[in-house]
């Protein structure tokens, strides 16, 4: 069978409960990364079909809004169901277009169904509160309401989890939503679009549409019909996003790049320490924004630390996803390849030592080697602008003051990674880091109980956790006099 085969998911835009092509006709083809075998055309939205789906939200607010948490509640656990009995399914989907193993995509499915259920859970405990008054006779209310229709716009490094926060989030707290996800991974968004469909939501909850980024954002946030706009994706486009959305007033959840430290303290328990940041460095081909992208290591480890990390990452296997064993799939695109290679070889001439990989593999598909650069100096180019890729850049320190003062020093506050064995020197380092999210001895930092998200030019807002829900909803203040 040939691979394209194996895509069995027909890419379609979902407007007002309906699966539909572009009016207009325009579309593009998608294509695998591993292979660069086309897999299948995706539809483009026409304007006329950006407002069907936000007069289709508009209406679908309405109803969704007016049933009670119970009866939303009894439909998202259906499309948890599903989306977890398929998840083999949608996880070859996910291989396909986005190139990250098996072995990472169905996990990432499964998050998908787990966080559908923690929203659809946590919606029915978006609790108000009743304040004592200062006047006799008086009831005072705080209300907690869903705050409209959600435009929503999705990176394709997760294409399950990234979509998944919020079109869940959004459906918790009793909104409707119009979700562009990224035109590089359609067929998870999608896949999961129908679990939704056949649990039963009603028309117009969930829309689904593609296009070119920028024109979709711009019509769909002219509109006064979204209330809420959140992104996950880069900080150039977040910028973009929030421009346009505060031209009708439009609150933002922004969940954008990262450049995050990894801080190795002298008493790090080296094994472990070694271990989890190979494993979690090159997830996803290192696409990944939480991705530990500057690792600040202690003078008295330094050695042993990148002989043994350089040893770890030399055996990853990398290649087609679909294969059994595989740890690390190609890039997304073709370019990102060439800024690897100008990383690379910026860091070399600022006087970094190449110690592994360095250079693409093959001419099919868009491979990178696992790298390993040490002693990179400050001033390399990837010491301030997110990698986003297969690169460990490895640097000594020897006092804390220092090491804080370089891990703080970028405008991005995403994630940050601690090693220790001292729960004080933890406590003070997670302390002093500026950043939404400190993982200490792991790297497990985005659960869907526990909240998400980054500080300064890495965003603002939460996902997931209660915070997540919070997201999507207004408060209102009801004061009743007795007559
Ligand atoms: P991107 O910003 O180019 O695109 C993100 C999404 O926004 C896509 O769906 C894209 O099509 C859409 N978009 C809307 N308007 C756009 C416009 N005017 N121009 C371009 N795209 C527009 O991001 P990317 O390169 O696809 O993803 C990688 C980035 O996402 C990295 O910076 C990464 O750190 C970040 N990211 C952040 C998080 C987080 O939770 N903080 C998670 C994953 C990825």
């Amino acid at each position: 069978m040939s691979v394209s085969a194996l895509y069995d998911e027909k890419i379609e835009l979902l407007i007002d409960g309906e699966w539909c092509q572009g009016s207009d006709g325009a579309s593009e083809v998608l294509e695998n990364p591993a292979t660069g075998e086309a897999l299948a055309t995706v539809p483009h939205a026409s304007d006329a079909d950006l407002a069907r789906a936000l007069e289709a939200a508009q209406r679908g607010f309405k109803v969704w809004k007016s049933m009670t948490a119970q009866a939303r509640y009894v439909i998202m656990m259906k499309a948890a169901e599903l989306i977890e009995a398929r998840k083999q399914q949608i996880g070859r989907i996910l291989t396909l277009e986005n190139g990250k193993p098996l072995a990472e995509a169905v996990p990432e499915v499964q998050f998908a169904a787990d966080a559908t259920r923690w929203y659809a859970e946590e919606g029915k405990r978006a609790y108000g509160r009743v304040v004592p008054a200062r006047m006799p006779n008086v009831r005072q209310l705080v209300l907690k309401e869903p705050v409209g229709p959600v435009a929503a716009f999705a990176a394709w490094n997760f294409p399950a989890s990234n979509v998944i926060r919020k079109i869940s989030g959004a459906l918790g707290a009793g909104c409707s939503i119009i979700i562009k996800p990224a035109e590089e991974t359609p067929g998870t968004a999608v896949a999961m679009a129908r679990c939704f469909q056949e649990a039963g939501l009603p028309a117009g909850v969930l829309n689904v549409v593609f296009g070119v980024p920028a024109h979709v954002s711009e019509v769909l946030l002219a509109s006064p019909i979204p209330k809420a706009v959140t992104l996950t994706g880069s900080t150039a486009v977040g910028k973009v996003l929030q421009g346009l959305a505060a031209r009708t007033l439009k609150r933002c959840t922004m969940e954008l790049g990262g450049h995050a430290p990894v801080i190795v303290h002298g008493d790090a328990d080296l094994d472990l320490a070694t271990r989890t940041l190979v494993a979690f460095k090159f997830r996803n081909a290192g696409q990944v924004c939480t991705s530990p992208t500057r690792f600040f290591v202690h003078e008295a480890l330094y050695q042993p630390f990148v002989e043994r990390f350089v040893e770890l990452a030399s055996v990853l296997k990398v290649g087609n996803g679909l294969e059994p064993g595989i740890q690390m799939g190609p890039m997304i695109a073709r370019r990102r390849l060439a800024v690897m290679e100008e990383l690379v070889g910026d860091a070399v001439a600022k006087g970094a030592e190449l110690k592994l990989g360095g250079r693409r593999i093959g001419n099919q598909g868009h491979f990178f080697t696992p790298t390993v650069l040490a002693d990179v100096p400050e001033t390399a180019a990837i010491m301030s602008s997110e990698p986003f890729g297969p690169i460990a850049p490895i640097t000594p320190f020897a006092d804390f003051d220092d090491v804080i003062a370089r891990a703080n020093a970028l405008p991005y506050g995403l994630a940050s990674f601690v090693f220790t064995r001292s729960g004080a020197l933890a406590a003070r380092t997670e302390e002093a880091l500026d950043a939404g999210l400190v993982g200490v001895n792991h790297m497990a930092v985005s659960t869907p109980e526990t909240p998400f998200g980054g500080v300064n030019e890495s965003g603002y807002g939460s996902e997931s956790g209660i915070e997540g829900l919070d997201a999507f909803l207004r408060t209102k203040f009801v004061t009743e006099l007795a007559a």
